[in-house]
């Protein structure tokens, strides 16, 4: 099914974008392929698999540029999200809208273009594929049309990323999308010396849900936590579930007190949450949480999550339905 072009929601746009945890992400074959086919069809030194975020463009896929991003303000890529058909710029110099921007006046000199919008099911568009010259051209709509082709193309390869990454049973990221983004945020947090933070949650005597009222009932009660997690939690902080019934909240620019009343808070409405399982009576859960934040001297993820777990295992030897942390 085709959506209209969803306009005037920026924040709504932005978000789907997120959504799709592309952005920051190592190159991948699929989309350096499509990179491969569009130059070679539409005979251009520059082309790109841009992603149009809040003030930037960022690359997934590039080719006769350098910088992996760029700001947006001004540029062919922004203006060109804001339509249904492909933007067509056919010489910047003689475009007022254009001539002075970073792009045209210094790398990479765009001088034509044509973006076909990468638009999401939802009908957000969340970027261009776009190829460019440094020479003033016209492109034939033969072209144009191949490049709205391979535009589908790239959408599909960023829809099945997505699915994915996702986990099927509560939709939170899968554990290898999570750890791959945790990886990304320790690396973050390192060049930045920002501090970062990190919940290991693991439901309570969950072996007694599934024994007692069968393992329906127990998927329900990890919807439910999982549910709550993805409510309580903010935008730029993210969920895995890592196993069964154990689920890790990575927190970027959070200090240890901030993350332990994150948690502390999802623990003690957990603990109140009534969840309908289809028999007479709802059934109630407890959560354990293990929380951490990132020592400096802790270079990637596995002996952080070490420490939140052994955090984990203070919270359930001490009594269960609490929250224990660790100091680094
Ligand atoms: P503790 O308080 O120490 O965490 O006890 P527990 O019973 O929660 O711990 P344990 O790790 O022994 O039990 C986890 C159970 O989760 C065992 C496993 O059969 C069950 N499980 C794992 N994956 C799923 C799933 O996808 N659905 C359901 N319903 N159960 C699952
Ligand atoms: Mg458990
Ligand atoms: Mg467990």
């Amino acid at each position: 099914m085709i959506v209209d072009l969803k306009t005037g929601d920026e924040e709504g746009r932005a978000l789907a974008l997120e959504r799709y945890g592309v952005l920051d992400t190592p190159e991948e074959p699929s989309f350096e392929n499509v990179m491969d086919l569009v130059q070679q069809v539409m005979q251009v030194p520059l082309c790109g698999i841009t992603l149009v975020d809040r003030d930037r463009l960022w690359f997934k896929s590039r080719r006769g540029m350098d910088m992996q991003e760029m700001p947006r303000k001004g540029t062919m890529s922004s203006a060109a999200i804001e339509q249904a058909e492909p933007f067509i710029v056919e010489d910047s110099h003689k475009d007022p809208r254009f001539c002075n921007n970073h792009t045209v006046i210094g790398d990479p000199h765009v001088r034509s273009y044509v973006g076909a919008p990468l638009r999401s099911p939802e009908g957000y568009n969340v970027g261009t594929l776009c190829v460019m010259d440094t020479i003033s051209r016209t492109f034939p709509a033969s072209h144009i049309t191949i490049l709205q082709n391979f535009a589908k193309v790239v959408m599909n390869e960023l829809e099945l990323r997505q699915v994915a990454s996702s986990d099927h049973l509560t939709g939170t990221l899968s554990r290898r999308a999570w750890t791959e983004r945790a990886e990304l945020e320790i690396e973050r947090s390192r060049r930045y010396k920002r501090p970062v933070s990190l919940a290991i949650l693991d439901i309570d005597k969950f072996k007694l849900v599934n024994d007692t009222f069968g393992h329906s009932a127990g998927d329900l009660v990890i919807q439910g936590i999982a549910d709550l997690c993805k409510k309580m939690i903010r935008k730029s902080d993210f969920c895995g579930r890592l196993g069964g019934e154990e689920f890790a909240i990575m927190m970027p620019e959070t200090e240890l007190n901030d993350a332990f009343t994150v948690t502390e808070r999802i623990r003690a409405t957990f603990e109140n949450v009534l969840i309908d399982i289809g028999a007479k009576r709802p059934v109630s859960c407890t959560v354990s949480v293990g929380v951490a934040q990132r020592d400096t001297t802790e270079m990637d993820l596995a002996p952080f999550l070490n420490r939140a777990d052994q955090a984990l295992y203070q919270a359930k030897t001490t009594g269960r339905n609490r929250v224990e942390s660790t100091a680094a």
